[in-house]
């Protein structure tokens, strides 16, 4: 249950990783279930400029609307997913909905960038690179608005691997963003080799901002060393304006969290970003301020 990334209940917490339990082989079969049902939907969460408090894009996190236990958070079925083939068709299901969104959105003249997570177990398959163009054909998604979240892991075993499988996609204009900077144990040679352009700056790193110094020097330090690879940089789980105000002085140039809002479905995005603009200058989350 690492991955709840909030408060939802999660109906197989107990599970070990590896264990092939009744429970687990019971989830793997429901969501199989799940994902011909179409049970499987998508939320939004923001991401917006820090200094100037802009939306510049969003992530798509997983949702699966279980018709007995409700909205479930990915902490509930990735591992599974993850470790049977069923990643696969949940990935595609997930991108062909944040494209297919994305689409009608940027028909109704928004130009929202989206950024989709995707498991290292997905971009190791082979086919993954032309399913992901054929779905960009299929939507009419620009390549160029779509971003994919790799989660920093020892599991990014051959680099070469990845590149060659990456490729087509930079090509088409598709950028690669490394999920949880931080918290892996891949060695900056190793990433070096592998086609990102962003860091994501995991959430316990955010937390720690306030009473940890810690954190604060390495929050600094991966800002340093973004800027002069010329990577861009989103903080995630931003939840105070101390935070905020912490990262717009130290030059982070993205943010994501709670603070300014938790994932939504689509039909809720579109209102909720126009009632940020028009927030105006948002003295609440003014740079600098007094918590
Ligand atoms: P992630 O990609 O690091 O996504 C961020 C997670 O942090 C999300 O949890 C989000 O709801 C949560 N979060 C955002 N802001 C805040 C904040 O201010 N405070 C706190 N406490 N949490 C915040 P979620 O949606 O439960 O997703 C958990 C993880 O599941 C994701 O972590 C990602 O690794 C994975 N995941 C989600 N969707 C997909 C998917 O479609 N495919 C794959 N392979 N993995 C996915
Ligand atoms: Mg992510
Ligand atoms: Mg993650
Ligand atoms: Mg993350």
């Amino acid at each position: 249950a690492k991955r709840t990334g909030g408060n939802r209940a999660c109906f197989f917490n107990e599970i070990e990783r590896d264990s092939r339990s009744h429970e687990r082989i019971r989830l793997e079969a429901e969501l199989k279930r799940a994902l011909l049902a179409d049970e499987i939907t998508i939320a939004f969460q923001p991401k917006i400029d820090c200094a100037t408090l802009r939306v510049v894009g969003a992530e798509v996190l997983a949702r699966w609307d279980h018709p007995e236990r409700g909205l479930l958070a990915p902490g509930c079925f990735i591992d599974v997913a993850e470790e049977s083939d069923l990643i696969t068709r949940l990935g595609d299901r997930v991108l062909e909905l944040a494209c297919r969104q994305g689409r009608v959105w940027l028909d109704h003249g928004q130009r929202l960038p989206l950024a989709v997570n995707v498991s290292i177990r997905q971009l190791e398959k082979p086919g993954f690179t032309a399913r992901v163009l054929d779905i960009l054909e299929i939507t009419g998604f620009p390549a160029e608005l779509l971003q994919l979240e790799v989660t920093e892991t020892v599991a990014m075993g051959d680099p070469e691997r990845i590149s060659e499988a990456a490729k087509p996609l930079l090509e088409a204009g598709i950028t690669f963003a490394i999920d949880d900077f931080g918290t892996g144990y891949s060695s900056l040679a190793h990433l070096q080799r592998l086609p990102f352009n962003t860091f994501k700056i995991d959430r316990s790193f955010i937390s720690g901002l306030a009473d940890d110094h810690h954190s604060r020097s390495i929050v600094q330090t991966i800002l340093a060393m973004a800027k002069s690879l010329n990577y861009e940089v989103v903080a995630e789980g931003v939840e105070t304006e101390e935070q905020h105000a912490f990262l717009a002085e130290n030059g982070c140039t993205t943010a994501q969290g709670f603070l300014f809002a938790r994932p939504m479905p689509a039909e809720h995005f579109e209102a909720w970003s126009k009632a940020f603009l028009m927030d105006g200058n948002h003295p609440r989350l003014a740079v600098g301020a007094q918590p």
